[in-house]
């Protein structure tokens, strides 16, 4: 009987294996013409100030509408760009575009764009930010580009080389998902962050009154005012996980209750008067 039960198991576990890879093949396929077909945009999602408010940083998040699926989430179709060598193409169409948008916002309202590991050591990615910036003629110091522990973690000499040209260009890095499952922090002084963003998770059991998460948070906040950097809780959906945050010292605030992401036109805050 048990062993039964464990075939079973095994065949669904199987099946299920089969199905995604079949589903990552279409959607590999239909990734490699999504650019062409004009199916990728961007949305915007505003990180603002914890005092008044005001849009401090616009998040350039990448956006597919599959013609038959609708929305595919970055989630699913970044990590299969990244295996079908897209990831490169895609975020340079990204870096791009969204430099080229972020050159016609207010100058107090910084870019932050994702990055993941792969880009940053397939070594095109600093004369593609170069290309980007010189394109647009967004000042250097304005663009943030957002890294996870992981990526940071997996960083060679060479990457570390990449981090230092690009913070000499004027670039800095936000840490984002902070608080993930990481404990070594040697990165920090390697190159310069300008902001931490403390992962939602994290954001909203400390506001819930997860004991250890609220120390998580304010063991965060520590770490950025002793560094003299920026720090934002990611994913606040209401007005009281606003102000457990701001209790705590968070600098800046992300989250539905301050605005999704937005195609840009709907990003009014965004354009200069
Ligand atoms: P992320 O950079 O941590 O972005 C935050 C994600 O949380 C976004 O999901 C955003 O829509 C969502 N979010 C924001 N506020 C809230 C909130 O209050 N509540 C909840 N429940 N969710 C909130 P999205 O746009 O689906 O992006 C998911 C992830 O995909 C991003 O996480 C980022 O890691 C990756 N990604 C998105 N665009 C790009 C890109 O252009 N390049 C790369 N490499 N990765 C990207
Ligand atoms: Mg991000
Ligand atoms: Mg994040
Ligand atoms: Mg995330």
């Amino acid at each position: 009987e048990a062993k039964r039960q464990g075939r079973g198991i095994f065949v669904k576990y199987a099946l299920s294996m089969r199905d995604t890879l079949e589903e990552r093949t279409l959607i590999e396929n239909d990734l490699g013409r999504a650019l062409e077909k004009g199916e990728l945009s961007i949305s915007y999602q505003p990180i603002v100030d914890g005092v008044d408010g005001h849009t401090r940083c616009l998040e350039a998040l990448m956006r597919w509408n599959h013609p038959t699926r609708g929305e595919v989430s970055p989630e699913i179709f970044v990590p299969v760009a990244e295996d079908a060598l897209l990831i490169d193409k895609l975020g340079a169409w990204l870096l791009r575009t969204a430099c080229q948008d972020a050159a016609a916002w207010d100058k107090s309202i910084k870019l932050t764009v994702n990055v993941s590991a792969l880009q940053l050591s397939s070594g095109v990615f600093l004369p593609t930010v170069i290309e980007a910036l010189a394109y647009s003629g967004l000042e250097p110091e304005r663009l943030v580009l957002e890294l996870t522990e992981s990526v940071v973690l997996e960083m060679d000499e060479e990457v570390e080389r990449l981090a230092r040209s690009l913070n000499e260009l004027g670039v800095t890095f936000a840490l984002d998902d902070f608080g993930r499952g990481y404990s070594s922090l040697n990165y920090i002084e390697k190159m310069q962050f300008s902001m931490i963003k403390i992962d939602r998770d994290f954001v909203q059991a400390a506001a819930a009154g997860s004991q250890k998460s609220l120390a998580v948070v304010a063991a965060i906040v520590s770490l950025a005012e002793s560094l003299g950097i920026d720090v934002t809780a990611e994913g606040i959906e209401g007005i009281e996980q606003a102000d457990a945050m701001r209790a705590l010292g968070c600098s800046c605030f992300q989250g539905f209750h301050f605005g999704r992401p937005e195609p840009l036109q709907q990003a009014p805050l965004a354009m200069t008067a």
